[in-house]
């Protein structure tokens, strides 16, 4: 059995203490509970939440671009994401969007299950404050935040399901996308994906 992880517990503590997404981003900025990440990190990525978004997407963690500018999704992947979104009839300036963790990990590499259950601390605490009408999972590390570890992508994507007093629906990552170019399967499957959220949000 894993030991507890005292930080959790300050988190979900410092997290439930805050009333609103705007105080809650305070305190976040000042989050140091993950030495290496916040040693390494320009930005805590809090993440963008307009007011009244009905579309919260979760993604993995900045990278280099979203840690030198701040905000979640805005290098390449963000770029097609928006793209994606529009086509199905999504306009990014009204969509929730944060990531499992806020700190950019080395090298882009995953969260460990150590950041991930820290950070997601203050992610359970958005999502409650935001209640958004459905949440999209982007690509495993976030799939695994909604529905837990044994869960397949490949088994999981593309039905929204009751989840958490809301909605999910998981899809692939844009990057897979994007790495698998315009004839990949991710691109298809994601592209398919958001047009279904905008179903289940009209
Ligand atoms: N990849 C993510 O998972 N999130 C971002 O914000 C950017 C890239």
């Amino acid at each position: 059995m894993r030991a507890s992880d005292p930080a959790v517990g300050v988190i979900a503590a410092t997290a439930s203490a805050c009333a609103s997404l705007d105080a809650l981003a305070g305190v976040v900025h000042g989050c140091v509970a993950c030495p290496e990440l916040a040693a390494l990190r320009t930005s805590v990525v809090v993440g963008d939440f307009p007011y009244g978004a009905r579309l919260l997407l979760v993604g993995e963690g900045p990278g280099a671009t979203e840690d030198e500018v701040g905000r979640p999704f805005v290098g390449k992947g963000g770029q097609l994401l928006d793209a994606l979104l529009a086509e199905a009839g999504l306009d990014r300036a009204q969509v929730a969007v944060a990531n499992v963790v806020k700190c950019r990990p080395p090298g882009n590499r995953t969260p460990t299950p150590a950041e991930a259950r820290r950070c997601t601390t203050w992610l359970d605490r958005q999502l409650a404050l935001a209640a958004p009408s459905l949440v999209v999972t982007l690509g495993l590390t976030a799939l695994r935040w909604a529905s837990g570890s044994g869960v397949r992508l490949r088994d999981a994507r593309g039905v929204v399901r009751a989840w958490r007093g809301t909605r999910l629906l998981s899809t692939y990552h844009p990057s897979a996308a994007l790495r698998f170019g315009p004839a990949g399967e991710p691109m298809a499957m994601l592209r398919a994906d958001l047009l279904t959220a905008a179903g289940a949000l009209s």
